[in-house]
Parts: structure tokens; C-alpha cells; sequence
């Protein structure tokens, strides 16, 4: 469970998440949606240790993550996958699985998980010997995701998946964060694409400037007259 308590995070004098709480719970895909600079990628940030608190706290199953080094939260079964994917383009698709798998002590497993990786993306086995940076934009995406799998997460946090993908291989990446859901991973996804976001999630939260304006059942949401004007094009 990862309960965000009261944050605030500013950068100099912008303050750029203000005081915002939110709970995901385990099992759950919560969505966080909102316009372009609101502050999603910033609480994502925080969360993993990438950018510092003024305040508040950031519970995961009760270990305050502000206050633990971010080399030590992908041990305690979390995985951040960034905005933009950052894939290492110079190595192959296997090599960057692999780095996937750095923070665990046991590796025995690493031909298993690799396998259980190649399943779930049959497009990375194929290209498993190419380099990244020759993949596309959501073969990419798939390998983000699929690197994320190999620290074994039991929370993943997914920033933008949709992000530069045609409306085809977006179906495709939230078909995947539907599996992931569905094998019991938790999920806090950051998107601007609200109306896939909400309608993969089971509860979501609304951002603006730096605040949490809205939050509840995510179909509630979808429904909602304000939801649908400001993020929904209706
Ligand atoms: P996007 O979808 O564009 O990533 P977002 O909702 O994720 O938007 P953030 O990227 O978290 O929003 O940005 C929140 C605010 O903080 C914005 O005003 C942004 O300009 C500012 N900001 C973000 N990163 C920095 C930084 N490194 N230095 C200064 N200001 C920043």
C-alpha cells in the first residue's frame, strides 16, 4: 500500500505540488490525470526519490520513502518506469532486461524472468540481439515496461505510457497494464490521456496546478460533468 500524506515539493520558488494526499492500495490501478504541468510527473518523482520533498510523507507498506536512499526502493518491490522510457539505446534489447534485474541478489532466475518477459512482449524476443535505440517509440515502451518486470515490482509506476504511441499501440500498452493488474501488481499510472486512464482504472485522482481537485471511483469520474468538459473533450 502507498499512502502519500501532505506532500508539497517545489522547485525554488514554483511550487509544483502542493499539499497533495493520495492511497493506492494493493491490487488497485489509480490513475493520476491532469493538463501538462501539473505536477503528475513531479509526485512521481518524489515518490522514487528523483526529487526531494519540502514536506510531507510517502509511505510504502510503512517505510517512509523520502526518508530511504532510491537505490533501496526498487528492493522494496517498487518499479518507476519515467516519462520518455529512458531505454539504454546503445545496448540490445536483452542487455537492457538484464539491467532490469541489477537490484536483485538472486539472479538464479534471471533465464526464467527473461522468458516470462519474451512471453508477455513477443515483439522484444524477436528484436532481443537489436540495439534500443533502433526499437520504436512503443516497442520501446514495451521494453521500458518489460525491464521494470525484471526486479520482480510489486508496484509499478508508469508515467505517460501512452505518450508519442498511435492510438493502436496505446490499446496495446493498456492491454498490458490490464495483465499486469490482473497477476496482482499494483499500479499508479500518470497520463494525459484521460480517457484511457479512466478507463482502466479503478479509482483516480484529479490534479491541478499542484492540487488534488478531484478523486474517487474512476467510472464515477469518467461520468462526471467537470471530468468530462476539462479532460474528456465531450
Ligand atoms: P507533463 O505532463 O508535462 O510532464 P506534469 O503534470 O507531469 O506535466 P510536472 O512535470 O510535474 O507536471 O511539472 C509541474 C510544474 O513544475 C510545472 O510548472 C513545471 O514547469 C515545473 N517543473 C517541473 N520540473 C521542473 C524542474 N526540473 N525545474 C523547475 N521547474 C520544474
Amino acid at each position: 500500500m502507498l499512502q502519500i500524506k501532505n506532500l508539497s515539493v517545489s522547485y525554488g520558488a514554483i511550487e509544483a505540488v502542493k499539499n497533495i494526499s493520495l492511497t493506492v492500495n494493493d491490487g488497485e490501478i489509480v490513475s493520476l490525470i491532469g493538463a501538462n504541468g501539473a505536477g503528475k510527473t513531479t509526485t512521481l518523482h518524489t515518490i522514487t526519490g528523483l526529487t526531494p520533498a519540502v514536506s510531507g510523507e510517502v509511505l510504502f507498506n510503512g517505510v517512509d520513502l523520502l526518508k530511504t536512499p532510491n537505490n533501496k526502493i526498487v528492493t522494496l518491490g517498487m518499479a518507476h518506469i519515467p516519462e520518455g522510457r529512458h531505454v539504454f539505446t546503445r545496448m540490445s534489447v536483452q542487455e537492457n532486461l538484464e539491467m532490469g534485474a541489477f537490484s536483485l541478489k538472486d539472479r538464479s532466475h534471471m533465464a526464467d524472468d527473461l522468458a516470462m518477459v519474451f512471453d508477455m512482449f513477443p515483439r522484444l524476443k524477436e528484436r532481443r540481439n537489436q540495439k534500443a535505440g533502433t526499437l520504436s517509440g512503443g516497442e520501446q515502451q514495451m521494453l521500458a515496461m518489460g525491464r521494470a518486470l525484471m526486479s520482480h515490482p510489486n508496484t509499478i509506476l508508469m508515467d505517460e505510457p501512452s505518450m508519442g504511441l498511435s492510438p493502436k499501440l496505446v490499446k496495446e500498452i493498456f492491454a498490458i497494464i490490464r495483465k499486469l493488474h490482473d497477476q496482482g501488481i499494483t499500479v499508479l499510472l500518470v497520463e494525459q490521456n484521460a480517457n484511457m486512464a479512466l478507463s482502466i482504472a479503478d479509482r483516480a485522482y484529479v490534479l491541478e496546478t499542484g492540487r488534488i481537485t478531484m478523486e474517487g471511483d474512476a467510472k464515477e469520474l469518467m461520468d462526471n460533468e467537470q471530468v468530462r468538459k476539462a479532460y474528456l473533450g465531450a
